[in-house]
């Protein structure tokens, strides 16, 4: 039988806000444990949460960078369940009036894995169900005998984004987490580094013969800390899945937890433990109406990755590879754009970004802000290429020494004393030196031989140092022998 996976994603994602959600605490997870907690984050009886409007507003926010429609009014609940790490014993969070509905994704190509991109066919659309504001939780730390709890992060803003079952490999997985990210980075909401859990994802995924509309029976998988891991998991589990059935077992709705270093995804709790979270309406905090300041939010939406690269494209024809490495990473993109704004050919530059610059910064380990090389001198360098100063071969050497002591072009050639002779009168000088004290080569060359120029120009540019202009010693050596 031929299987095929249906993938639905639940992204929670922290808000980049100064503050906590319901309290005045600092949203600062990370530091010393319990340091930014008060009665209201801590769950102490009698409290009053008071509402981040900054968090709603990001939150509206992220709902129009994902074509959502924005409610023109919602409202908190209250999801009731006992846990640890959540003394008030509920979570304030959104039920049947979310601030965000609807929505679409596009999945850049960029943002698959990068062992995947020859598969891609055609362009995926994913669609949102929802987006929702709520509360995190404190984090519990298992240590040999107790567990600890640190509460800094309970009461954070968290935003979830829940989609269709749109999704149909783990690559496609992989590339929306992928693209979300880069979509949330670009509008400042998050930053949503998964490895850091300020973006979590829990997967769910089905399997049904290919071409059946009806949805197979939905398992959910639990502890993905990683984009990567998430697909490994999808991986494993849709193999599991098609091994059950094949063996005539009957898959029952579960959730399951995935082991990243062994690989495997072990059962956590069937549906029949699935909790009742008896939501009401929140008492405590009015409705919002989000009309009053949602025009003042859509001036935030930028220019999103996927829009960048077409017009990095057309204004600066630049290849759609290197638009697309450029833009999957908003600094590298903004570099190049200063740049190119001082490039007299841009390719050029995006070129030497792309290959020379982010080779040398990788074996550094520098994120491209700390560049050693400015982006005005990327461009110069482009510029004393273009104008024939220096040649593409010495270029390679300014680029490393530039890398090396971040000077500039023009102060390292003139050190070197690099600067390619392009003077016609210097290179005839040469041409006619060469020749005259190679007379068996120019016989050669003038009996038919054409190839033999090469060892000329060699010569040539041995005689000049390396500084003489290839080009016109070709030019000057074709037109004297010929
Ligand atoms: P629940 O009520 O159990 O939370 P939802 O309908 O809210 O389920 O869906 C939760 C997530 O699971 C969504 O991302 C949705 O796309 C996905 N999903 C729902 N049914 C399936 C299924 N049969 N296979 C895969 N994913 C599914
Ligand atoms: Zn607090
Ligand atoms: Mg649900």
């Amino acid at each position: 039988m031929n299987y095929e996976a249906v993938i639905g994603l639940e992204v929670h994602v922290q808000l980049k806000t100064r503050t906590k959600m319901f309290c005045g605490c600092v949203n600062a997870y990370g530091g010393e444990p319990n340091s930014q907690t008060c009665p209201v984050c801590l769950g102490m009886p009698g409290v009053m949460p008071s509402p981040n409007e900054q968090a709603i507003r990001l939150t509206a926010l992220s709902g129009l960078l994902l074509g959502c429609d924005i409610a023109p009014r919602c409202k908190f609940d209250r999801k009731n369940y006992f846990y640890a790490d959540m003394p008030k014993n509920y979570q304030i969070s959104q039920y049947d009036l979310p601030i965000c509905l609807n929505g679409q994704m596009e999945l850049m190509k960029e943002c698959y894995p990068k062992d995947a991109q020859k598969d891609i066919q055609g362009v995926k659309q994913v669609k949102l169900t929802r987006i929702h504001l709520e509360e995190d939780v404190g984090k519990s730390f298992h240590f040999e005998n107790c567990t600890g709890v640190d509460f800094d992060r309970a009461g954070a803003p968290l935003m979830e984004i829940v989609t269709q079952p749109d999704l149909n490999t783990p690559e496609e997985a992989f590339a929306f987490l992928s693209t979300l990210r880069l979509v949330l980075l670009y509008g400042k909401v998050s930053d949503a580094d998964m490895e850091k859990g300020q973006m979590r994802c829990d997967v769910n995924v089905s399997i049904r013969p290919a071409g059946e509309k009806k949805l197979g029976t939905k398992i959910e998988l639990k502890n993905l800390n990683s984009i990567s891991g998430a697909r490994r998991a999808l991986a494993y589990e849709i193999e599991r899945q098609k091994q059950a059935l094949a063996r005539g077992e009957k898959l029952v709705q579960e959730t399951r937890r995935w082991d990243d270093d062994a690989g495997v995804t072990s059962s956590m709790r069937s549906k029949e433990m699935a909790h009742d979270y008896r939501y009401f309406p929140e008492p405590d905090l009015l409705p919002i109406d989000t009309t009053p300041w949602l025009d003042e939010v859509k001036r935030l939406v930028p220019e999103l990755p996927m829009a960048r690269k077409q017009r990095f494209m057309q204004q600066y024809q630049i290849a759609d590879y290197n638009a697309g490495v450029l833009v999957a990473d908003m600094d590298l993109a903004d570099y190049f754009e200063k740049a190119a704004a001082h490039a007299p050919n841009p390719n050029a530059a995006a070129n030497l970004i792309v290959n020379d610059l982010m080779r040398e910064l990788g074996a550094a380990s520098l994120p491209i802000t700390q560049s050693p090389i400015l982006p005005k001198d990327i461009a110069a360098l482009t510029t004393v290429v273009e104008s024939g100063k220096i040649s593409s071969k010495q270029a390679k050497d300014v680029f490393a020494e530039m890398f090396k002591t971040g000077k500039n072009p023009d102060a390292i050639i003139a050190e070197k004393g690099l600067s390619q002779v392009s003077d016609a009168g210097a290179i005839e000088k040469f041409c006619d030196e060469v020749i005259a004290a190679n007379p068996k080569i120019v016989t050669d060359i003038r009996s038919g031989n054409a190839k033999a120029v090469g060892a000329l120009v060699g010569q040539v540019m041995k005689l000049s140092k390396g500084k003489a202009n290839p080009a016109m010693v070709n030019e000057f050596l074709k037109k004297k022998l010929s």
